[in-house]
């Protein structure tokens, strides 16, 4: 597809805003209403927080981003090489997370579930996950 993206970036929390910025900027093409453009960004958020926190954790690794549009349908692939995911269909169920200390609420797949019209999670422990969404 001519419209591709494809952005490879490093897990550092800052880079979380620019993948969510670089999406919407996509979607405009799409003449999404507001509310499409916040769900999108939402599920992107989460999926790369979660690749940056749990994937990657204090360590290092980069990330890549790849979206494109094909009648009016976009399509996400967030994709990192972190620890992976033991179990995914419990790590997906709402409030499950592995973080004990409160600070997270275990919604994030949730979200992407419920903002999105398609998520499908593949993972392996010590090879990494990919997350592909569609809208
Ligand atoms: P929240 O998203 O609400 O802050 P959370 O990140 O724990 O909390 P989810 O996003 O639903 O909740 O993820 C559930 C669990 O799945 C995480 O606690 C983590 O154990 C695991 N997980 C999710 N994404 C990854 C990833 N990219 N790599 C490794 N583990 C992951
Ligand atoms: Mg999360």
């Amino acid at each position: 597809d001519k419209n591709r993206l494809i952005m490879e970036f490093g897990c550092d929390a800052r880079n979380e805003a620019v993948a969510r910025v670089v999406v919407a900027a996509m979607l405009t093409r799409t003449n999404p209403t507001l509310s499409e453009v916040e769900d999108v960004k939402t599920a992107v958020s989460e999926a790369v927080t979660n690749s940056i926190i749990h994937g990657y954790g204090s360590g290092e690794g980069s990330i890549i981003l790849e979206a494109y549009i094909e009648e009016r349908t976009l399509y996400i692939t967030i994709t990192d090489h972190g620890c992976g995911i033991e179990n995914v269909d419990r790590a997906m169920e709402p409030l499950y997370t592995t973080v004990t200390d409160g600070s997270r609420s275990g919604m994030g797949f949730s979200f992407m579930e419920a903002f999105m019209d398609e998520l499908k999670v593949e993972s392996r422990v010590g090879e990494g996950t990919v997350v592909n969404m569609k809208k």
